[in-house]
């Protein structure tokens, strides 16, 4: 079968690779790849500055953002069902978190990742999924369902936000998004979705990223982060980009009892900063930055759920580009106008 791998650590290792198919142990499925997205991760894999192989491997099978057909019956998957995978495996120490299968909040760090850290991803013609890791995905929503592992991520930052927000009688109103690409989107989907008045805020001036806001209902900034935030006093901030001169724009200038959820990572970068006047503007006001990263189960259940709420054409919209898997390396290439871009596996 083919096989889309990198060497982790070498740039330009990326190849179309011949491998033996994998068997199913227990408690496994075998699952037909139809779809699979490819976001930052990947391209900072490629570029070989993250991932790392399994375990006495050189080799590691790329691709964390599955949609796929399950080949044969079991574990209550019927043959031909869609299903999305979980991306990261608890650690096996366990810790407090994994141990309650709340990998996404791992405290010591040894968690693996499906094609990111330590395990083969989901990036060949026929892939092993437990069935424990296993997300089904409603036929209505069906191809449409690559879109699963993005909006898990954003499904645990709006849980985590909801739950912070439960601290006092905060209502909040206006949430600045800051990022149009599928992270961004996903997010102002979400905002939406939860009856909030939607910025989102973006470098492109035209192509499908305004559209897609303004069909949200929401508002699209483009311009200065600190002029934008000015202007609307968010009470919510979504950071999408891990730009520095953003994530420091999106922690001023925020109305009070303001919650602000970090989701980017970004390239070691020194910004002058006044802490001091960041620091009153917290405690005065009551602020709360947070990070958060990755999802479990739950938060893949709620994911597919505000994803077939949505509108399906909506979503399409954000599936801006497929490559098909003899050219995958082409996914990986930045399009201007590109939001979401998957690889396409056919049948042979
Ligand atoms: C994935 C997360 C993962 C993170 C760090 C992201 O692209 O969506 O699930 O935890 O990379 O490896």
């Amino acid at each position: 079968m083919r096989a889309m791998t990198v060497i982790p650590g070498r740039p330009g290792s990326e190849e179309l690779s011949e491998l033996p198919e994998p068997e199913a142990g227990a408690g496994e499925l075998l699952v037909e790849p139809v779809l699979l997205g490819v976001c930052g991760t990947d391209r900072e894999i490629l570029d070989g500055v993250h991932g790392e192989p399994p375990p006495g491997q050189e080799r590691l099978v790329l691709g964390h953002e599955l949609l796929g057909r399950v080949r044969e019956a079991g574990g209550g998957f019927e043959a031909g069902q869609l299903v999305a995978g979980i991306v990261r495996r608890p650690d096996p120490v366990p810790c407090a978190c994994c141990a309650r299968g709340e990998w996404d909040m791992c405290r010591n760090g040894q968690y693996t990742e499906r094609g990111i850290k330590a395990l083969d991803g989901y990036g060949a013609e026929l892939v092993t999924l437990e069935e424990d890791f296993a997300i089904p995905i409603p036929a209505e929503l069906g191809t449409l369902g690559v879109l699963a592992e993005p909006a898990s991520i954003l499904a645990k930052a709006w849980e985590q936000i909801d739950r912070i927000s439960t601290r006092a009688c905060s209502v909040h109103e206006r949430v600045l998004v800051i990022g149009a690409g599928p992270i961004g989107l996903l997010a102002a989907l979400m905002g939406a979705q939860r009856g909030l008045a939607v910025h989102v805020l973006d470098r492109a001036t035209e192509g499908p990223k305004p559209e897609a806001v303004q069909s949200l209902g929401g508002r699209y900034h483009t311009g200065d982060v600190t002029e934008v935030a000015k202007e609307i006093e968010p009470d919510l901030v979504v950071e999408c980009t891990g730009v520095a001169e953003l994530v420091a724009g999106a922690m001023q200038h925020t109305a009070p009892g303001a919650i602000v959820c970090l989701t980017g990572v970004a390239p070691s970068r020194t910004l002058s900063l006044d802490v001091g006047a960041l620091n009153n503007e917290l405690v005065l006001e009551n602020d709360v930055i947070f990070g958060s990263v990755n999802a479990n189960r739950r938060h893949f259940e709620q994911a597919v759920k505000s994803l077939a709420d949505a509108d399906q054409d909506w979503l399409r919209r954000l599936i801006t580009r497929t490559v098909p898997l003899d050219r995958w390396p082409e996914a990986l290439e930045k399009g201007d106008d590109d939001i979401k871009v998957v690889v396409e596996f056919a049948t042979r």
